[in-house]
């Protein structure tokens, strides 16, 4: 198809399909987003292969499942193996750079995730790490960290004028948007790759006010107090933390005008974006990829404010493909996941494929040009954090699966969600309420089959054993990380 399309891909962190306007939402969380998916295709039961962004990105960007490339929790501490694994498998901005693309990055995540990129800007730290980037360019490179980093004062000085104390200063959409815009202005002349990362959807949801005093209609509600509800939960940890930032929250209804209104924001600040590539004449020319990494648990499933579990609120997620070569307004029915989207997009920018071994999803062109209405039968994701679980989808059923008794437990919750085995008839209960493993022998074992066979593919699966793997990496690169963990709430 187009072989000279610049490539923008955005993730918006922890969102969950549902709750967008053009998946349905009653609510109007997206305009900016409602117009891409008009513009382009909208991919309506898109699966993340997990529920935590360091494995999620990591298959994303491989086109590899977890239990392929070796992530399958936050990925600390890595042993010499996974490195090694990881240090294998090229990225999709590196299959471009190898094409000729300048590749830029605006995000926090850094170790693998920021490998090899011309442009690396991390927000954590305020500064752009000038990785890859040759000696000829540094001056104007050093020119575009200092740029770049007074964007982030300003969105730190807005924060504060706010009044918030906001969790990750810097990190918010308008400066996620502010940078991205900048480093694309700075490089029109070049073919480029940009990731951009927005967060403002993770929890703590913590928009500018007006986009929750949106959504939230304090005469519409009659739930209890929140601090009732998080009183309930047995993590005294994860309690505290909680109510600690959840302080001024008078109920869920809430905090989930904060998720909405979060979504809002993050919509605003990429329809400056499309805006920007419109009036710098390049939107013609510029496939343009959303996703998410994974959803989120509003209160669903006994899971507040959190992206574990594998039910539908915490995998399905938002999937939009637009530009040159895509069909406007189109919608997809038929199951997608992550792993699908790197052959996807190599075969729209007409790159060829060295390997067709090297990805576990396949090329979606033939759903984009109505050469067949649906790929797959089902759907594969798994999660290694708060529980060690697998799950298998189709359109009819989710069987979610622990790996043992003991990793059917909840470490963050303190509980069991669902039971060790979990199935669900999706035709009947799209929610996952009730759990029928023990009802529908015939479906539970088609089912389970499908899953078992899965796992056979892989050779070796990569089983996640980090209490006893050997530290690979400098203590302090792994402060950084507990550090960035802990922020985010996963850890004490
Ligand atoms: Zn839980």
């Amino acid at each position: 198809m187009q072989s000279k399309s610049n490539v923008v891909f955005v993730i918006i962190d922890a969102l969950r399909a549902r709750n967008l306007s053009c998946y349905g939402y009653s609510k109007p969380t997206t305009p900016n987003i409602d117009l891409l998916a008009r513009q382009g295709m909208l991919f309506e039961k898109a699966f993340s292969c997990t529920n935590v962004t360091d494995s999620s990105l990591t298959s994303i960007f491989s086109g590899k499942y977890p239990i392929n490339h070796g992530i399958i929790s936050h990925g600390i501490p890595l042993s010499d193996k996974k490195l090694k694994k990881i240090s294998e498998i090229q990225f999709l901005h590196e299959i471009l750079k190898s094409q000729g693309y300048l590749t830029l990055a605006v995000d926090w995540l850094k170790r693998w995730h920021k490998r090899n990129y011309d442009v690396y800007y991390d927000l954590f730290h305020g500064q752009q790490d000038p990785h890859g980037i040759s000696k000829k360019r540094t001056i104007k490179y050093k020119m575009l960290k200092a740029a770049a980093n007074a964007i982030r004062l300003l969105g730190m000085k807005k924060a504060y004028k706010r009044g918030k104390a906001r969790l990750g200063y810097g990190r918010e959409a308008e400066t996620v948007s502010a940078v991205a815009m900048n480093l694309i202005k700075r490089n029109l002349k070049r073919k480029f790759f940009i990731f951009i990362h927005f967060w403002d959807t993770h929890a703590i949801y913590n928009p500018p006010q007006p986009y929750v005093d949106k959504f939230y209609h304090h005469e519409d509600t009659e739930q209890e107090d929140l601090g009732k509800v998080l009183d309930q939960i047995r993590n005294q940890g994860r309690r505290e933390y909680l109510k600690e930032h959840l302080k001024e929250a008078p109920n869920t209804d809430y905090v989930i005008a904060q998720y909405d209104g979060a979504i809002a924001y993050a919509d605003h600040e990429l329809g400056k974006i499309l805006n920007f590539l419109e009036d710098h004449g390049i939107s013609e020319k510029t496939l343009f990829v959303l996703t998410s990494d994974h959803g989120e648990s509003l209160t669903e499933h006994g899971i507040l404010f959190d992206h574990h579990g594998l039910y539908d609120v915490s995998i399905h997620v938002p999937l939009i493909i637009s530009g040159p070569g895509i069909p406007s307004g189109k919608r997809v029915d038929g199951l997608v996941q992550h792993v699908d989207l790197v052959p996807t997009l190599l075969d729209i920018l007409n790159i060829p494929i060295s390997n067709k071994n090297m990805f576990d999803g396949n090329s979606l062109v033939p759903l984009i040009t109505d050469e067949v209405s649906s790929m797959r039968p089902a759907i594969f994701a798994e999660e290694a954090y708060y529980e060690r679980k697998r799950a298998v989808r189709t359109n009819d059923y989710k069987y979610i699966v622990a790996l043992s008794k003991r990793d059917a437990f909840c470490r963050c919750c303190q509980s069991i969600h669902g039971g060790q085995e979990e199935l669900y008839n999706l035709r009947k209960d799209p929610d996952e309420t009730q759990n029928i493993v023990g009802k529908d022998h015939k479906a539970k074992e088609a089912i389970e089959r499908r899953l078992l066979d899965w796992v056979k593919l892989f050779d070796h699966p990569a089983l996640e054993k980090s209490s006893t793997e050997k530290r690979t990496y400098s203590r302090e690169e792994e402060k950084e990380v507990i550090e960035r963990l802990r922020k985010l709430g996963y850890m004490e």
